[in-house]
């Protein structure tokens, strides 16, 4: 790998990288331009997917979205069906979810994900003051 493919490498780590950081590649795309104007969708792709790959982050699919999640360590998340942010949440992740899952069906689980539906705070807020 040459020197600029490893600097854009690291732009795009920078930018999707980090606990409650999730990112469309576009988002990740506008951030990485601010550095490098040359870089393109294609690349901020490839990349992605190698870091996915690589287990330095995960990678979602949030109605039909791709979304990259900068925290490797499984955790689950509220997709706030208001603003359509995607959150983590507080919880223990259930291991005993994976060991039951892989004896009942004769597989192996590596993870799982959990994606609840519902309204964030924020939004929760909005409403409360819209009522009164
Ligand atoms: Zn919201
Ligand atoms: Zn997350």
């Amino acid at each position: 790998m040459n020197r600029r493919n490893t600097h854009q490498k690291q732009i795009i780590a920078a930018a999707v990288k980090g606990q409650g950081v999730h990112r469309t590649a576009e988002e990740v795309l506008a951030i990485a331009r601010q550095e490098e104007p040359g870089i393109g969708l294609a690349t901020v792709y490839r990349n992605l997917n190698l870091l996915a790959e690589a287990g330095e982050v995960q990678k979602f699919n949030v109605n039909g979205t791709a979304v990259y999640d900068g925290n490797p360590e499984p955790h689950d998340h509220l997709y706030c069906t208001c603003c359509g942010r995607l959150q983590d949440v507080a919880g223990n992740y259930d291991d005993a979810m994976d060991h039951e899952t892989a004896r009942r069906n004769h597989v192996r689980i590596l993870r799982h994900s959990v994606l609840y539906e519902g309204i964030c705070e924020e939004c929760l807020k909005k409403e409360e003051m819209t009522w009164n």
